[in-house]
């Protein structure tokens, strides 16, 4: 066994890795990158675990289960609590970094979604990978290298990961108990997201958010039946969301009241909380209509595949009666011109356009197309 083991169809990747880890190319900052779903932290986690293990990442010591836990004392992830990453919290985590390793030992600082840092952040991560202390290591993680300033990925080294094929995906979901016809389906749905895929196999509700969006092609008919497929469609992924977020925020106000405590000048710290769990909640939304945005957008792509005749299989397998009826139905322009405004949604809700009023918009140019 290996902390390596959960890193899926990246064969090039853990063989840099594994040799780093022997000495070989080891360096103070890296940088992975790679599309959602990929496996950027999983990759940068497993590589802290076996920078920290004695065997070189066994996966079963007691370092290596401390990794895995984030209960490891040499180890600190950095995952942004709302939309960014503050300054504060990047300096609080320097420092942290700075005295643990002038002690002697190696210590591991993991940046999930740096592309999410303030600018300011940036530069107090910047300034501790100019001046490393002896025994940091720094692994930040984003989609592309372009996400960072390039003072920053100038001085990492680069670790490229790619999204694994529908049949490395499948065969990690069936490791982990799933039925082969289910892993293959989700597989292939879930486009090598790994995350998504296992979502799909074992949670109904994430099918029934698929399901949601894949049913808006069929709703155009009228401008009022169009409307309302987008306020479905932003409702299911509010709810998907707020159904994990929600949990998560009661699990943790009820730690903060047992440390706290309710007494006189604590006021601003509940509202500190508050206000980190209601960008939470904002973000965990955003995320979950992305999602189905992608699906949508998959299920154009299948259109497009049967009209231009491609021999590419279909993503959505499950779904090949309506995609067929669809693909007869209509020209490549248009399904090209409706793949365009699903691009278009999704890059509006990232700029922060009302997620009710970018669908909407997407849902007419649907019908328009
Ligand atoms: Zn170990």
């Amino acid at each position: 066994m290996s902390v390596f083991d959960r890193l899926t169809g990246q064969r090039d990747v853990v063989t840099a890795l594994r040799a780093a880890v022997a000495g070989d190319g080891m360096t103070h900052a890296w940088l992975f990158t790679g599309p959602p779903g990929s496996g950027r932290s999983v990759a940068a986690r497993a590589f802290a675990s076996a920078l920290l293990c004695a065997d070189g990442g066994c996966g079963t010591c007691t370092s290596c289960r401390q990794s895995a836990a984030t209960t490891h004392p040499n180890l600190v992830v950095v995952a942004p609590a709302g939309l960014s990453i503050s300054v504060d919290e990047a300096r609080r985590v320097v420092r942290q970094a700075a005295l643990s390793a002038a002690g002697g030992s190696t210590h591991v600082v993991v940046v999930e979604d740096a592309d999410r840092l303030t600018e300011q952040a940036a530069n107090a991560w910047l300034k501790a990978i100019e001046e490393p202390e002896a025994g940091c290591v720094f692994l930040l993680c984003a989609p592309s290298p372009e996400d960072l300033p390039p003072t920053i990925r100038s001085r990492c080294r680069l670790v490229t990961l790619r999204l694994p094929s529908a049949d490395d995906v499948a065969e990690v979901l069936e490791r982990s108990g799933v039925d082969a016809p289910t892993a293959r389906w989700a597989a292939a749905a879930a486009q090598g997201h790994v995350g998504r895929a296992r979502a799909l196999a074992v949670d109904a509700a994430a099918r029934e958010q698929r399901e949601q969006a894949l049913r808006v092609p069929a709703r155009l008919a009228t401008v009022g039946e169009a409307l309302a497929a987008a306020a479905d469609l932003v409702e299911a992924a509010e709810a998907e969301a707020d159904r994990r977020t929600k949990e998560a925020a009661a699990a943790e106000t009820e730690s903060f009241v047992e440390t706290v405590g309710k007494g006189r000048g604590t006021a601003g710290l509940y509202s500190d909380l508050a206000k980190k769990q209601r960008s939470r909640e904002t973000r965990a939304r955003r995320d979950s209509l992305d999602r189905a945005l992608v699906d949508l957008a998959a299920w154009y792509r299948d259109v497009l595949a049967l009209q231009v005749g491609s021999t590419v299989g279909l993503v959505n397998t499950d779904q090949a009666d309506a995609i067929r009826l669809a693909a007869a139905d209509g020209a490549p322009e248009s399904t090209m011109r409706r793949i365009e405004a699903v691009l278009s949604c999704r890059e509006a809700i990232a700029a922060n356009v009302t997620p009710l009023l970018a669908v909407e918009q997407l849902t007419l140019a649907l019908r328009s197309a």
